[in-house]
């Protein structure tokens, strides 16, 4: 074992404050990271309130971050993928059975068995999983991903977590060329979904509720830009969208988006609204449209992404805040008020 930097919460109410925690030496099969940066993921304000605690209670301290991007400074002796100095990077997931149906494939995700990069259990150390807000993190190989090394490392960061969730449904909905997308909620997960679906072709409509979002959404990448509350521009564009990424993780009328669903077309949500959605069966039924929700991907998808990021110069649009503001980018993350990622740059790690 050896000590790490990292800043931590030491229960729900308190704020963040640097400390020491252990990491475990590198196993044969293990890849050690110097953290570089760590997005700020909503799960990881959730966690460290302990707003999930009926579901996945908090156990303090807690070091959340799991959009982390480093350099590799060592690897186990049966490590044959990385090598030290290589740029990687960590998301949702540290290990899994490797085993049973989902891992096999490929679907590490949905593992029965999967650990959590913070707030599981640790099968090494005991305890819980510590995250990226620290200076390096000890890591199984068959989770760790290449990040390849044309991207913007900051930007890169919440890819990991952001960009994973939104890419992933729209691969498996099969979007491309040709198909009519919209994108709801334009935060650090919808802002991603708008980059992915214009660079996989499609005709891209942003919705949003403000209309000062403007600009910005057709920026990003959206052909057309809805404001929702106008019921008159909601109705143009019923009946024709093949796929809607509904990235709203607030209560919301989430049947007058099933409306704009052509036959055999799906909504995926990827926000988790605290309360229970009422959808209507009969926008389900006339158009056979379906309801879906989809979580991260699986480690081979990961890299699929990263790679398809590397292709098409895509990287999430970050604000970069040294670790000590952390606190500071929680109050504003709670009013939305970030564009559209915190990424922490954790050289601000080593400063005292
Ligand atoms: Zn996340
Ligand atoms: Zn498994």
């Amino acid at each position: 074992m050896y000590n790490a930097k990292a800043y931590s919460v030491a229960g729900a109410t308190s704020p963040f404050a640097a400390t020491t925690i252990k990491r475990r030496d590198p196993t044969p099969h293990d890849v050690q990271i110097e953290i570089l940066f760590c997005g700020i993921c909503h799960s990881d304000l959730h966690t460290a309130r302990n707003e999930w605690s009926s579901v996945m209670p908090t156990v303090f301290p807690c070091v959340p971050g799991h959009e982390i991007v480093g350099r590799v400074t060592k690897v186990g002796s049966a490590v044959t993928r990385f090598g030290s100095g290589d740029l990687a990077g960590v998301g949702c997931l540290v290990d899994s059975d490797g085993t049973c149906p989902e891992c096999r494939a490929s679907l590490e995700q949905f593992c029965p068995n999967g650990t959590l990069t913070y707030n599981a259990r640790d099968k090494h150390l005991g305890g819980v999983t510590y995250g990226g807000y620290s200076d390096s993190v000890v890591v199984d190989e068959r989770f760790v991903v290449r990040v390849p090394s044309n991207l913007d490392l900051a930007g890169a960061a919440p890819l990991l977590c952001a960009g994973i969730t939104t890419y992933s449904p729209m691969r498996h909905w099969g979007i491309t060329k040709g198909k009519k997308v919209g994108v709801v909620g334009l935060g650090g997960l919808g802002h991603m979904g708008v980059k992915f679906a214009h660079a996989l072709g499609a005709h891209v409509v942003a919705f949003t509720t403000s209309p000062r979002k403007k600009e910005d959404a057709l920026r990003l990448g959206a052909d057309e830009v809805v404001i929702s509350r106008s019921a008159d521009e909601m109705r143009k564009h019923a009946g024709s969208f093949d796929f809607i990424l509904d990235a709203v993780s607030a209560d919301h009328d989430i049947n007058a988006y099933v409306h704009l669903l052509r036959r055999d077309g799906n909504i995926t949500l990827v926000g988790a609204p605290e309360k229970p959605l009422a959808v209507s069966a009969f926008g389900l039924l006339l158009g056979r449209r379906s309801l879906s929700g989809s979580p991260i991907g699986g480690i081979r998808e990961t890299q699929e992404m990263l790679d398809f990021c590397s292709t098409h110069g895509i990287t999430a649009d970050v604000e970069v805040i040294p670790i000590q503001k952390v606190n500071e980018a929680y109050q504003r993350l709670l009013k939305s008020d970030v564009k559209y990622r915190f990424s922490i740059d954790m050289a601000s790690l080593k400063s005292p």
